[in-house]
């Protein structure tokens, strides 16, 4: 087969991951090396499906050994099939950084018999990469569940970033849709990649000329739609993720049916891009506002609302907490008020030193109120809003129009590819 059908076959099956998000890890070129991965991640550019793909984004095979009923190219699929040797690989990753059509490597592949065999050719690519062409750009890596630890701290020293997709919210997920993947082969692999990272770490603070390990971290994705699993569980499973393994980022996919199978949603179902959307809402108030899964969704509220953003439904459910006058609150609960954000909150806490902030100096000051007017006052006096009932302020901001920024339900997400339906593949 030509290379060039390869490459076509194998970008295609690898464009539904999602966690190639690229930063946090630096690297300068050695003399004689070409490229270079700094702090601030590559650049990036986004496809018209609005996903990454400034890195080379590929699998190293798409001939799998397993058989997750949601994937194209599971052993029972009948698609066109390609390999790349590591040598393929290598060239083929540098040729295209030298035509400086992309500036790092995002690496996965199908089962190609064992974790470990897969695992053992894609580190002899990465080896070519770094030793032979003395290749210091970015490298993610997604690491198979159940690889041999050995070869883990192979994979470790050589990229710049791993991967261990959960891909099922749930063990019954898992079992129902990925009978060979087991939860524990993969938070077994993430928890070494962590333990490692944390020693490599205290290894560098004693002396910077230890090898850095994983330097910008692992991350993690989760189907969204293909399991009936809530979003308070999703919530509570990223968490759990961050909390003990220090995971850089939790990425939701929408589950997009390419497959039919009684297990599956319909393959007329549309991806829930809008649900998707809330839950990277979602998790930034995890990781930046302070707020727990718990508070966010609870049992009698398990799914994140598709009318408002997750913080204006904690509020509106919360008003008790309401209203905030501005001119007291720390900046801790002025974060919570829908509609304000760090930056905002600084500019108030750093205002009101000098004088008392009434709505015509928020205005002044840069902070936008449209939704933050109905949970605050200033000076004790609300903006204009005369009464404090939930059901009066719902009917309000659903009048002030839509919070989806442009998300629906009805959304069909591109194929690179198109017309072709192309498959997913995850692991
Ligand atoms: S998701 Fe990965 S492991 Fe599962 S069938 Fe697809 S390529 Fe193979």
């Amino acid at each position: 087969m030509e290379l060039f059908d390869k490459v076509r076959i194998l970008a295609a099956a690898a464009k539904y991951d999602v966690s190639c998000s690229s930063s946090g890890s630096t690297r300068s070129n050695k003399a004689g090396g070409i490229g270079n991965a700094n702090a601030a991640g590559i650049c990036h550019s986004w496809s018209a499906d609005g996903r990454c793909i400034s890195l080379l984004k590929i699998l190293m095979t798409n001939v799998c050994a397993y058989d997750c009923v949601y994937c194209i190219n599971r052993v029972t699929s009948d698609v066109e099939r390609a390999t790349l040797s590591p040598e393929e690989l290598a060239d083929l990753t540098i040729n295209f950084y030298r035509r400086n059509y992309i500036e790092g490597l995002f690496l996965s592949s199908a089962v190609f018999g064992t974790p470990d065999l897969t695992t053992e050719r894609m580190i002899k690519a990465l080896e070519l990469l770094r030793n032979q062409y003395n290749f210091s750009g970015y490298i993610h890596v997604k690491v198979i569940p159940g690889t041999d630890p050995k070869l883990l701290t192979r994979i470790g020293l050589l990229a710049d970033r791993v991967s261990v997709n959960v891909e099922l919210p749930s063990r019954e997920g898992l079992q129902l849709l990925a009978p060979q993947k087991k939860v524990e082969s993969i938070l077994k692999p993430m928890g070494f990649i962590h333990q490692q990272i944390q020693e490599a770490r205290e290894d560098r603070l004693v002396s910077e000329h230890k090898t850095a390990f994983v330097p910008a971290g692992q991350t993690t994705q989760l189907i969204i739609g293909a399991t009936p699993d809530r979003d308070l569980k999703i919530l509570k499973l990223s968490e759990s993720l961050y909390k003990n393994y220090k995971l850089k980022r939790v990425y939701f996919s929408s589950y997009v049916p390419v497959v039919s199978h009684p297990n599956l949603p319909s393959l007329f179902t549309s991806p829930p891009l809008l649900r998707e959307h809330r839950l990277y809402q979602a998790d930034w108030l995890l990781r930046f506002y302070g707020f727990s899964a718990n508070e966010i969704l609870d049992s009698s509220h398990p799914d994140l609302s598709l009318d408002f953003d997750p913080k204006t439904e904690w509020a509106l459910r919360h008003l008790d907490q309401f209203p905030v006058e501005i001119n007291q609150a720390s900046f801790e609960i002025l974060i919570r008020v829908p509609g304000l954000g760090v930056t905002s909150a600084q500019r108030i806490i750093a205002a009101r030193r000098a004088a008392a902030i009434d709505f015509e100096l928020l205005k002044k000051i840069g902070v936008v109120i449209k939704r933050a007017r109905y949970f605050i006052t200033c000076k004790g006096r609300f903006a204009g809003v005369t009464d404090f009932d939930p059901t009066r302020i719902r009917q309000n901001m659903l009048a002030d129009g839509p919070d989806t920024k442009g998300y629906r339900e009805n959304d069909r997400q591109l194929s690179l590819f198109a017309p072709i339906p192309l498959g997913i593949t995850s692991c």
